[in-house]
C-alpha cells in the first residue's frame, strides 16, 4: 500500500527550545529543484571539500553568478550522487536546517519554522528532541554564525554603495542596479568581493603574509579586508 504524503504544520514559530526532531534517511528527494543559496563561508567549505580554490569552485559549481549551487539537467543538486549528498560534511546551511527554515529580524531576533517536505520524503519526524539539539546534530552553528556575519557585511556594502552617490541621480540609479544585480546574482563587480580566496590571496600577497589554511581564519580576514575597503570608499 502506498504511504500517505507527509503533511506538516506550516507557519508555526519554533524557538531553539521548542520540541522538534527529524531524522534524514538520505532518500535524496529533497535535493531536486531547490535553489541552494551560498555565502562565501559555504563556498569556502565546499571548495575545500572539492580540493579547489573558491574562484574555481564559483566557476564550476555555481549558478546565478556564484550565489547558488548549480543543478544537474534533471533538477538534482550538482552534488547529489546515487549514495546521497556528495559533500555531506561541508553541505550548506539550508541543507543542514532542512526541514526547518530560519528567520532573523533586523533586531537579530531569531526563530524557526517548518518548510513543506517532499511529499514522499523518507525523513522521520518525532518529538524526542528540541530545535537546539537538531541544530547541534546537524553541525549548523558555525554556518549560522557565518551567514549572520555575511548578511551584515552585504548590508554594509549596500549602504556604502547607496549613500556615496546620493547626490548624483544617474550614478544613484547605476548603484541601485548594481545592488539589484548582486541580489539577483547577476553582478560581477560586487560578486568578486565575495570570492574569499581571490580577496584574501590578493591581500596576503600585498602584505607579504601567508594565506591562512583554516577556513574560519580565512573568513575573518576576508570580512576584515572587505570592511576596510568599505571604510575607504
Ligand atoms: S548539497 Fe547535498 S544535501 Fe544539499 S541539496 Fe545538494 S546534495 Fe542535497
Amino acid at each position: 500500500m502506498k504511504s500517505l504524503p507527509v503533511v506538516r504544520p506550516q507557519g508555526v514559530r519554533y524557538e531553539r527550545d521548542s520540541t522538534f526532531s527529524y531524522a534524514c534517511h538520505a532518500c535524496g528527494r529533497c535535493c531536486y529543484h531547490k535553489i541552494i543559496h551560498l555565502n562565501p563561508y559555504e563556498v569556502a567549505r565546499l571548495a575545500q571539500n572539492r580540493g579547489i580554490s573558491t574562484t574555481e569552485f564559483l566557476s564550476h559549481y555555481t549558478a546565478a553568478n556564484g550565489t547558488a549551487v548549480k543543478q544537474q539537467n534533471d533538477g538534482a543538486c550538482i552534488f547529489l550522487t546515487s549514495q546521497g549528498c556528495g559533500v555531506h560534511s561541508d553541505r550548506p546551511l539550508v541543507c543542514r536546517l532542512y526541514p526547518l527554515g530560519r528567520q532573523v529580524t533586523a533586531e537579530a531576533e531569531e526563530w524557526f519554522s517548518e518548510t513543506a517536505p517532499h511529499p514522499e520524503s523518507e525523513g522521520e519526524y518525532s518529538t524526542d528532541g528540541t530545535v537546539e539539539e537538531f541544530l547541534t546534530t546537524q553541525g549548523a552553528q558555525p554556518f549560522i554564525e557565518a551567514v549572520d556575519r555575511y548578511v551584515e557585511l552585504v548590508g554594509q556594502m549596500s549602504h556604502v554603495l547607496l549613500t556615496k552617490t546620493i547626490h548624483d541621480a544617474k550614478a544613484q540609479q547605476h548603484v541601485e542596479e548594481l545592488i539589484e544585480g548582486f541580489v539577483q546574482g547577476q553582478d560581477q563587480e560586487i560578486s568578486v568581493m565575495l570570492d574569499m580566496d581571490q580577496i584574501v590571496g590578493r591581500f596576503c600577497a600585498d602584505q607579504g603574509v601567508p594565506i591562512p589554511s583554516n577556513v574560519n581564519e580565512k573568513m575573518d580576514l576576508h570580512i576584515q579586508v572587505v570592511e576596510e575597503w568599505l571604510h575607504n570608499e
